[in-house]
């Protein structure tokens, strides 16, 4: 007697072409694969006309904090995600100091949400106790956030860490990775991780390296100087020895449209050099992003209130304005690169503008009869700084280009906004349904095989990715000829079709009708080896 039987599916395996048959699951895990199978079992499922595949990975989540409020994390069970790797970009709440607490909380609050009411955590440890409590629908896969280990360390200095500083940045990353972390992730280009120097980078990756961790990295930059930024993680996973996964690969904004090329020819030098390199993707060529990340990197030096002053003070905010129009301004130029025509406003917090979202800078701009780069300053202090932005910064095709690499995984970076980017419902059937089955920008079982073999291995998690005996029983049943994302810029919360069951740990999360509010998930940590 097993616990549930699925009949008939077309069994994409990880390993194999794909082939008709039968699962049993009992216990959580994958018990028997074989066609006919006949086991008494509890519950039978039907797949006749489906396809079955390993569960997705979502290789850039930003969950870290979503399981408090919403432990079904729905837009993301609905893809058929059923692991995510949390606290990419160098972001997350632990390890954080009492005295940065309220800095963190309101720092992580539109990445990441709130998470509970008094965040009761201090360590990496610590914060995954809690998060296991919540019992999330999907397997959540911490990382060790560089930007929180430095702001722990060292506050929110703009300098190097001295000798000392170094060696408790180290500890905290050990910790952390002691703790259960698979690897350690960095934001180059936001604050503090934007004010390390690449030999801090070098020095917390080997502390990484020697607990088999990958790095994950936001580099330190997508747009001006991609290539060097790309340069700087090869020497980094060179000198560190730890394994490079490039995060949400990209060329940043219309101008660098040239550096597609250049781009994958670094990556493929590299790789045919013996570097160890994937990256993630999400398939749009939008992005979202803070408003003030519009702003130059000394502009965001201090605290909220100092970065507040600069806005208001005329002196400064003549600085600003002119920055706004100047590619060499910070490391991303994000308005000289996408233009006011092209950045959207969809989230401005609970206390700011009503009339703006949904609408371009251009538009708002010229509906208040501002300038636009000035309308930028007026959005940041109408909403404390928290206005969220959509980045419409490359052509469909360039994204096709690099999701056609071999060394391509699927991430969505997704955040949880109030009007949230489409990459949050859509990511993992755009790239399935519209890539691969539509398109056949890449086959359907090499589509299958990245969103769940490969990127399972290459976080280094061995009990699931494939469809075989003692595997976890984590399963995506889709229907070929329906799978689809329907999310779109306009409309960013319509669920995906043809995703017919997700099955998380052996329980359907996932049926015809919706979630069903199974909750078999859990925090998964890296064993030491
Ligand atoms: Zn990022």
């Amino acid at each position: 007697m097993v616990d549930l039987l699925l009949r008939n599916g077309t069994i994409y395996a990880g390993d194999a072409e794909p082939w008709p048959g039968d699962v049993a699951i009992d216990n959580g895990v994958m018990v028997a694969v074989g066609t006919d199978l006949r086991p008494e079992a509890a519950r039978t499922i039907d797949l006749e006309g489906l396809s079955l595949a390993p569960g997705f990975v979502d290789m850039h989540a930003h969950s870290a904090l979503r399981s408090f409020e919403d432990p079904i994390l729905t837009p993301k069970v609905l893809q058929g995600f059923t692991t995510e790797l949390i606290n990419p970009d160098g972001i997350g709440p632990a390890p954080v100091t009492g005295e940065r607490l309220a800095d963190r909380v309101e720092q992580l609050a539109l990445s990441e949400g709130r998470g509970p009411p008094q965040w009761p955590w201090r360590s990496i440890g610590e914060y995954l106790d809690e998060l296991e409590r919540t019992r999330p629908a999907t397997t959540l896969c911490p990382f060790v956030p560089h930007g929180a280990v430095r702001d722990a360390v060292l506050g929110g200095a703009r300098r190097a860490p001295s000798t000392s500083e170094l060696r408790a940045m180290r500890r905290e990353v050990a910790r952390g990775m002691d703790a259960g972390a698979w690897g350690i992730s960095f934001g180059l280009v936001y604050t503090p991780g934007a004010y390390a120097q690449r030999d801090e980078v070098v020095a917390l990756s080997s502390e990484a390296a020697r607990f088999g961790g990958l790095i994950s990295v936001h580099i330190r930059g997508e747009s001006h100087n991609l290539i060097e930024a790309v340069e700087e993680m090869i020497y980094v996973s060179r000198r560190s020895g730890a394994p490079l996964h490039l995060s949400h690969l990209k060329v940043l904004g219309h101008r660098n449209a040239w550096k597609l090329e250049p781009l994958l020819e670094t990556i493929d030098g590299a790789l045919s050099g013996g570097v160890d390199i994937t990256f993630d993707q999400y398939p749009y060529g939008a992005g979202v992003t803070l408003l003030s990340a519009l702003l130059p990197p000394w502009a965001h030096e201090g605290t909220m209130e100092q970065m507040a002053d600069r806005l208001r003070d005329p002196s400064s905010v003549d600085r600003l304005l002119r920055a706004l129009g100047d590619p060499d301004a910070g490391p991303e130029s994000f308005y000289y690169q996408c233009g006011p025509e092209g950045i959207v406003v969809i989230d401005c917090g609970p206390d700011g503008p009503v009339d703006v979202t949904g609408r371009t800078l251009a538009e708002i701009a010229s509906s208040r009869g501002v300038e636009p780069e000035r309308l930028v300053i007026d959005l940041l202090l109408e909403t404390g700084m928290s206005a969220l932005v959509i980045l419409h910064y490359a052509d469909e095709s360039a994204v096709k280009a690099i999701a056609r690499h071999p060394a391509m995984l699927v991430g969505s970076d997704a955040v949880f906004a109030a009007t949230p980017h489409p990459r949050l419902w859509g990511t993992a059937p755009r790239f399935l349904g519209s890539y691969a089955i539509r398109e056949g920008i890449v086959t359907v079982r090499e589509a299958i095989d990245r969103l769940s073999f490969r990127a399972a291995r290459r976080v280094g998690l061995k009990d699931r990715g494939a469809i075989a005996p003692g595997q976890r029983a984590d399963l995506v049943a889709f229907g070929p000829d329906r799978v689809i994302d329907r999310a779109t810029y306009e409309e960013p919360e319509l669920p995906p079709s043809g995703i017919d069951w997700v099955i998380v740990g052996g329980a359907v999360a996932v049926d015809p009708d919706g979630p069903t509010g199974a909750r078999a998930g859990a925090v998964a940590r890296r064993l030491p080896a």
